[in-house]
């Protein structure tokens, strides 16, 4: 930490909405600080369905403006991130007693139309007594509607939007909660604390309060307001289970409930399940899967496979809470899931933007609001940017993936397809930064399992901010699946003799614990 440095824009939180605005500052020309209390993304960023969409059941709540600006970001995320964002078809079986047929078409006509689609393939509707999607099906499905949206690595999309910050001039301080605030006319006196437990301050003209599920409590904690309330935490679950089926397409399932429920192909040999949507009282630290939510996404994924899901099946759990805006809905699942901003100050007092809800699809989108802010309060500094400008190792075409995992395997030729394919798809053209010179498999260092190597480690340490084994495990990368115990607990030891990585953290910083093996 730098004691005493003055900041144009402090952030607080390094989730997705935090991370996408320091990226978008700094781009422009301001000096931008950020504190994470955690890793990056260790919080709801990490936890989401991982989908780039519109979100077709928020038509049935009106929410078009949301609708409409998350449809219309797929196509340019994509491009920005080809390496972590990929297209994805989604089959919605028809369900008798469910919405009606005409229904669904309608929602998907207006899907369809409503966002600017160009690249995305248009929706189609299925005959499941011809189409390999019925495979792993109940019999008696006959029609389903095939539509397009895009998944993407949360976790991967917050760090790199993180590592261009930097690279465009921000502080990035993770493991540091900001533990207080106070207004000198028009600065702020900003308290950090460190991992370590010592405490710095840094001043800043404008602060962003991006906390998250934890906007309200950073607010009566760090800024001495107590009792405001302005978001409705709910919670999310997920389960991982081994790959269900053989081809390469979503499910969107219906639930009698009227909710519904993804199963989407992950890390090619699972198949992840989620989520819940359910009001959560405590603390968001504490978050995890409870019995009732994997007995509800058992049963629910269930009514539709053949084969039903056990909980002996699940591999893998995570959980997250939404710091939804409490708009005063009456259900969880009705409460908006579009991002309100506030912000207080000016004419002498210097300001706090603090933010509320949001998607992971609309990040780039909040950042350019929240800048548009910015500039009535400070200066206007650059014009926006981000529409067309790559993401850390995206600088390729849409097309381009596999043309670059085979140059991968041609440049390094002792890794095979399947880790040069996963080496792109975490790293993408950064690959053959940190690659380097290597020419044989011994040149990339100790071999961890499943492939993470010395070398890889090594590079998020150094240019990711990882600073634990979970950081990497579970975060940087999902190695966590497919590890030993005993493979983990070398890559601890390992990672607690690296400088800075230190395995034990301050007891009263939360220490990552909404990931949960089953
Ligand atoms: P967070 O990611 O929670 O970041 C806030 C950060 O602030 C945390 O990391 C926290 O540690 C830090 N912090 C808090 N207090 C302090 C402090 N005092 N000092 C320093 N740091 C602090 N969106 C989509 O677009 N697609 C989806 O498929 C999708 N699925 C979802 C599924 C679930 C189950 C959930 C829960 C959400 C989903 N979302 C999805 C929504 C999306 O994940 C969230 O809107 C988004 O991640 C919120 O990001 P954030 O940066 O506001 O919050």
């Amino acid at each position: 930490m730098a004691t005493n440095q003055r900041y144009d824009i402090f952030i607080i939180g390094g989730g997705i909405n935090g991370c996408g605005i320091a990226r978008d500052a700094a781009g422009r020309g301001f000096k931008v600080g950020l504190a994470e209390m955690n890793d990056l993304a260790s919080a709801t960023s990490s936890a989401s369905t991982k989908l780039i969409h519109g979100g077709l059941r928020y038509l049935e709540y009106y929410e078009f403006r949301l609708v409409h600006e998350a449809l219309s970001e797929r196509e340019l995320l994509w491009e920005m991130a080809p390496h972590i964002i990929h297209p994805l078809r989604f089959i919605l079986p028809h369900q008798k007693g469910m919405r009606p047929a005409w229904m669904l078409r309608l929602g998907l006509f207006l899907y369809d139309h409503i966002g600017g689609r160009k690249r995305l393939a248009a929706t189609d509707v299925l005959d499941l007594r011809q189409d390999a999607a019925s495979e792993p099906l109940k019999t008696g499905f006959s029609k389903a509607f095939e539509y397009s949206d895009c998944l993407v690595d949360d976790a991967r999309l917050v760090v790199l939007n993180a590592v261009d910050a930097a690279a465009k001039g921000a502080d990035i301080f993770p493991r540091t909660r900001v533990i207080a605030t106070k207004r000198e006319q028009e600065v702020w006196r900003i308290e950090l604390q460190n991992q370590a437990g010592e405490v710095e301050t840094v001043y800043a003209r404008l602060v962003v309060n991006a906390a998250g599920p934890w906007v309200d409590a950073v607010l009566g904690n760090a800024f001495s307001l107590p009792g405001v309330h302005n978001v409705r935490l709910v919670q999310g679950s997920h389960i991982v289970v081994p790959r269900k089926y053989e081809h390469d397409r979503a499910y969107i399932f219906q639930n009698p409930d009227e909710r519904i429920i993804f199963a989407i192909p992950f890390e090619r040999d699972f198949t992840l399940i989620g989520t819940t949507d359910q009001d959560y009282m405590g603390d968001p630290a504490d978050v995890r899967i409870t019995d009732p939510e994997i007995d509800y996404l058992c049963e629910g994924a269930s009514l539709y496979f053949k084969e039903p899901i056990r909980r002996e099946d699940i591999v893998w759990t995570f959980s997250g809470v939404r710091p939804l805006f409490d708009d005063g809905a009456s259900k969880a699942q009705e409460a908006t899931r579009d991002y309100v901003l506030k912000s207080d100050g000016g004419a002498g007092k210097a300001p706090v933007i603090n933010l509320f809800g949001g998607k992971i699809t609309t990040y780039r989108r909040l950042a350019e609001a929240v800048m548009k802010q910015i500039e009535t309060h400070l200066e206007k500094r650059g014009a926006p940017w981000t529409t067309s400008a790559p993401l850390p190792g995206g600088n390729f075409s849409l097309d381009g993936f596999l043309p670059i995992a085979a140059r991968l395997t041609h440049q390094y030729p002792f890794l095979n397809n399947n880790a040069a394919e996963r080496l792109i798809a975490l790293y993408g053209t950064s690959a053959f930064d940190w690659l380097g010179d290597s020419r044989s498999k011994e040149d990339l260092g100790r071999m961890f399992g499943a492939g993470l190597s010395e070398r890889e480690v090594n590079y998020l340490v150094e240019n990711e901010w990882a600073k634990s084994a979970d950081d990497i495990l579970w975060r940087r990368s999902k190695r966590g699946l497919r590890m030993t115990t005993e493979q983990i607990a070398e890559l601890e030891k390992f990672m607690a003799k690296q400088p800075g990585c230190t395995a034990a953290l301050p007891e009263d910083i939360p220490v990552l614990p909404k990931y949960g093996r089953a």
